[in-house]
């Protein structure tokens, strides 16, 4: 690594002392040219000596390098001989061809790190990409279009260059914002996909300022660091962990994520405004039609965001059950419907047996593991079209329609079996006997209040655990009948 640094420090000196002899084209673009052609080797050499387990991104990333190595070998020659091009040339043509294969590169990475898809994360790069493509439209693509002296090949080519670096930049984005290990490598990658980006865009506006006559010897320095930094990251040991699959998608709306959203969600208005003050010409149709995309993107995240919040609020998190909120509300909507179509209810309260000893003896993770092996079991053993929620605690609840009597103590039954069937493996090799008991209670055909049903349910509990434990009970027919009417 500090070899390949000092490699690199050496050429961009000699690259910016050349420019101030008088010395041949090719002569003042050597040192650029030793970087560029190394860059590829030495990111090949990294993968080689540090064996990441997933090679596929970094071989990818080496030929992509090859490709831009002979692109800028075959610039300088045709500069050095002939010095006039035809759009697009055979340097153009690889140059198109390694930006397509670091792409990938990229994507590769991306796919590897996080879990799944991450939908999230993509509508915001792309939220990203919409704005900075409309910057890329009005400021270098348009401009480029209106030259009436440009062929259209040529025309084509040079709006590829910022088409493609914008798709770089998406990327990056997208590889930032997405899961994964953070650290050297990830750094070393996203400060090389920047800086390319910064000078691509650098050469193409003054391209466009002033036709052409760009001081390149400051342009080329930033090259040669953004080269030399992908073989940087390829060099560090750190290449080993960066696409390991994290367990984890990061938090969904972080804040500096949502700076990043909108700084992009502004530029749009803010062009627009500058246009305005400035007494140029309004690109209406163009930014109208980015801000409206961009609004839909914002209120797609919104909507998924919204939904994750309801699911996190109706699923445990320890056990993937349903919460409490969520049972209570199915309980309000079953009452209902129960007093309408008039069918029974069945209701169980389900607790496990001295479960204080279980976190007292092996600990409270021993009695986590436990608390979702017993959901896993319940969830196993009730029936479809029961819901099964934890209430709190140890203590889980089941609302099984269309069940009562002595259908709902059989299924109580089966349940505290289920539960109790075979010890519960809690870690460290400690194998527990699990034992349950369950509370049953029925609210007649016909209107009920969904309060009593659990008070009854509770209180048959109660007399599971005075009567020994590891039993069910059923409260007595009659018990919910007696309660109070629901206010509907
Ligand atoms: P009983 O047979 O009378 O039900 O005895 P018990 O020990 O099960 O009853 P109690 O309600 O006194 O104890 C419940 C314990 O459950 C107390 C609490 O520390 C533990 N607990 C509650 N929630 C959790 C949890 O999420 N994880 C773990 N590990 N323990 C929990
Ligand atoms: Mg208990
Ligand atoms: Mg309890």
């Amino acid at each position: 690594m500090r070899l390949w640094l000092g490699i690199l420090a050496f050429c961009v000196a000699a690259r910016l002392y050349l420019e101030t002899t008088d010395s041949s084209a090719l002569v003042i673009a050597l040192p650029y040219l030793v970087v560029s052609v190394a860059t590829p080797a030495v990111i090949a050499l990294g993968t080689i000596r540090h064996r990441p387990p997933h090679r596929a991104g970094w071989f990818t990333l080496a030929v992509a390098q090859l490709f831009y190595a002979a692109a800028d070998v075959v610039t300088v020659l045709d500069d050095w001989i002939s010095g006039e091009f035809l759009e697009p040339t055979p340097a153009d043509l690889l140059y198109f061809t390694s930006y397509v294969l670091l792409a990938a590169a990229v994507l590769i990475f991306i796919r590897r790190r996080a879990p799944g898809w991450d939908l999230p994360t993509g509508v915001d790069a792309l939220i990203v990409a919409v704005s900075a493509g409309l910057l890329t439209w009005i400021f270098l693509i348009e401009p480029l279009t209106a030259d009436s002296e440009l062929p259209l090949a040529a025309k084509l080519t040079q709006s590829a260059y910022p088409v493609l670096d914008l798709m770089l930049l998406v990327l990056a984005v997208r590889l930032v914002m997405g899961s994964g290990t953070r650290g050297p490598v990830l750094h070393l990658l996203l400060t090389s996909l920047t800086l390319m980006f910064a000078v691509d865009t650098a050469y193409a506006v003054q391209g466009v300022i002033d036709g052409g006559a760009v001081n390149e010897a400051y342009l080329d320095a930033v090259w040669m660091l953004s080269l030399a930094l992908l073989g940087a990251a390829a060099l560090h040991p750190g290449i080993r962990h960066f696409d390991q699959r994290s367990g984890s998608a990061v938090p969904d709306a972080s804040p500096g994520r949502l700076a990043v959203l909108t700084v992009a969600v502004l530029m749009a208005p803010g062009v627009q405004m500058i246009q305005h003050l400035r007494g140029e010409d309004v690109s209406v149709p163009l930014v109208s039609a980015a801000c409206a995309v961009m609004f839909l993107l914002v209120l797609g995240r919104m909507y998924g965001l919204v939904a994750a919040q309801r699911r996190a609020a109706v699923t445990d998190g320890l056990t993937g059950l349903h919460t409490r909120r969520y049972f209570t509300e199915a309980l309000a909507v079953e009452c209902r419907r129960a007093a309408r179509s008039g069918h029974e209810i069945g209701l169980l309260i389900i607790d496990v047996d001295h479960f204080k000893r279980v976190n007292d003896t092996y600990g409270h993770p021993a009695g986590d593991r436990v608390l979702q092996e017993v959901a896993n079991r319940l969830k196993a053993a009730a029936r479809a079209g029961s819901v099964v929620a934890r209430y709190g605690g140890e203590e889980f609840v089941v609302l099984a329609p269309h069940t009562g009597g002595d259908d709902l103590l059989a299924l109580a039954e089966r349940l505290r079996l289920a539960v109790s069937g075979l010890p519960v493996d809690a870690g460290d090799q400690a194998l527990l006997g699990v034992t349950a008991s369950v509370g049953a209670a029925t609210a007649p055909a016909g209107a009920v209040d969904p309060d009593a049903l659990m008070n009854a349910a509770d209180e048959a509990l109660y007399a599971a655990k005075a009567a020994g434990r590891n039993r069910s009970v059923a409260a007595p027919a009659d018990r919910v009948e007696e309660c109070p009417l629901p206010h509907m």
